[in-house]
């Protein structure tokens, strides 16, 4: 290879940035702050998009479509949602060479588009619920941009649903959460993360509550890594979405709105890489297995490519490549490969041919195993679902590892300090939004999470030193 990666535990932000571009991934676009989704990058959203659309599917959610243009009042009918957006919108103010009367939003978010229109297809209780998802992009004005991370457009889907009840709603935001989401997170991206509600402060700008994923980086900073929003009948009554019950009566419909977006890509590539480049996990990986092909003279090329192509047919179940590229010598598409993360690397030369075998080699591990032809598919099946258990672990370790029980603001300030990551750091706090804030504005760290399964325990905030009920997951994030 040209020059070693920056060191990951070193310059992490250098590491990624390189990472990104030298796996071939993305590149930043002309207009300021977009990305380009090369080839590479792109399989690997659609293994998460294959992955998620089946159990959004599961859950009785349709796949629509919504213009990325929304009349700017739109926009501004939910109070709340209109001041969470208006930093970061984009407009079209000109159309054909004439100004517009009324400028455009290019889609920040689809909510206010989707519940301008639901309306009309929403009159009494047999309409619901309303399930749609919208598989899309989405602008928003950045300044400073990472890709994958935050860039001006950005790939996702959001999930848009109308019930009878806030109840119901409830119930749906957080199925998806759970079923789809964590499920993801954990048996498809290996990537452990803590699962709860996010403070008010820190919510969707129109929501009653939002659920979230929080992962933590290689770096020790937290990543959202989805959002389910119950979103009450807030838009409903700023769009005016009724429904007659059984008993005939007008009622506002309940809503939820749930996303994950192109961030998950990020969030993949800061968990599992090393200092040799990425990791896949191998269940969404683009490339799953890829054939090597070992031959010292021309004369024994032929059979070695043909025994290559017989293996690659045997393994169809599987995303397989064949590295057949003339002129590169074996070690270098040993190092290739592990850059861009492939999870085993298989060997095929003369001698393996005469022994019916092949080489595997771990990504993760390194570990080098001779497999006699007849018990390869049965070989690659289960080291694959080893290379996934060992990355989750590995990952489950750096988070526990990096995970403290903070009492003290002297503490959690020094915890904090500094240009890097700090962690989860768990720690009681009031309830009160402007301490929040000013823990924030004092240390940098914000409120990610409320998780789930706190252990509900009287203590002091650690800032304020009032009364709290248990303790909430604060982290410097991305
Ligand atoms: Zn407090």
């Amino acid at each position: 290879m040209a020059d070693q990666l920056p060191s990951r535990s070193e310059n992490f932000a250098e590491w990624y940035n390189q990472i990104v571009q030298r796996a071939d991934l993305a590149d930043y676009g002309a207009a300021k702050g977009t990305m380009i989704i090369k080839p590479y990058g792109y399989a690997l959203w659609e293994n998460i998009q294959a992955y998620l659309d089946k159990r959004f599917k599961q859950h009785g959610a349709k796949n629509a479509f919504f213009p990325t243009f929304i009349p700017v009042s739109y926009i501004h009918k939910e109070k709340e949602h209109v001041e969470g957006f208006s930093p970061n919108l984009w407009l079209v103010t000109a159309g054909g060479g004439e100004t517009l009367e009324e400028a455009y939003a290019v889609r920040p978010t689809s909510e206010t588009t989707i519940n301008s229109t639901v309306g009309n297809w929403i009159q009494s209780y047999r309409d619901l619920p309303l399930l749609l998802n919208l598989w899309n992009s989405c602008f928003r004005y950045e300044l400073r941009t990472r890709l994958f991370l935050r860039t001006s457009e950005f790939l996702w889907q959001e999930g848009h649903t109308f019930h009878a009840t806030w109840d119901e709603a409830d119930a749906y935001s957080r199925a998806i959460l759970n079923d789809a989401y964590l499920d993801f997170y954990i048996n498809a991206a290996a990537l452990p993360v803590l699962a709860g509600k996010k403070s008010e402060r820190e919510k969707f700008p129109g929501a009653d509550i939002t659920y979230t994923l929080e992962g933590l980086m290689g770096d020790g900073r937290a990543l959202q890594s989805c959002t389910s929003h119950n979103l009450g009948s807030n838009f409903a009554k700023s769009f005016d979405i009724r429904y007659l019950n059984r008993s005939n009566e007008l009622e506002y419909v309940a809503s939820t709105s749930w996303g994950l977006s192109t961030r998950a890509v990020g969030a993949i590539l800061m968990t599992h890489g090393d200092d040799k480049g990425l990791l896949m996990p191998p269940r969404i990986a683009p490339i799953q297995l890829v054939i090597v092909p070992i031959f010292r003279k021309e004369s024994e090329q032929q059979a070695v490519l043909e025994a290559a192509k017989r293996i690659q047919r045997d393994l169809d179940n599987y995303r397989v490549e064949l590295d057949a590229r003339e002129g590169l010598t074996p070690g270098f598409k040993y190092n290739d490969w592990e850059m861009r993360g492939v999870p085993i690397r298989l060997e095929i030369g003369p001698k393996d041919i005469e022994k019916n075998q092949v080489v595997l080699v771990r990504r993760d591990t390194g570990e080098k195993k001779f497999v006699p032809l007849a018990h390869l598919l049965d070989e690659v099946k289960q080291m694959l679902n080893n290379i996934h258990d060992t990355l989750y672990a590995r990952a489950k370790k750096f988070q526990d590892d990096n995970t403290f029980i903070v009492d003290s603001y002297e503490e959690f300030k020094e915890r904090t300090a500094g240009e890097g990551g700090a962690g989860f750091l768990l720690a009681h706090w009031c309830g009160d939004r402007d301490c929040e804030e000013a823990i924030q504005k004092e240390t940098r760290a914000t409120l990610r999470v409320i998780p789930f399964d706190r252990v509900k325990e009287t203590g002091k905030c650690v800032r304020c030193g009032n009364a709290s009920e248990g303790r909430v997951v604060f982290a410097k994030a991305y």
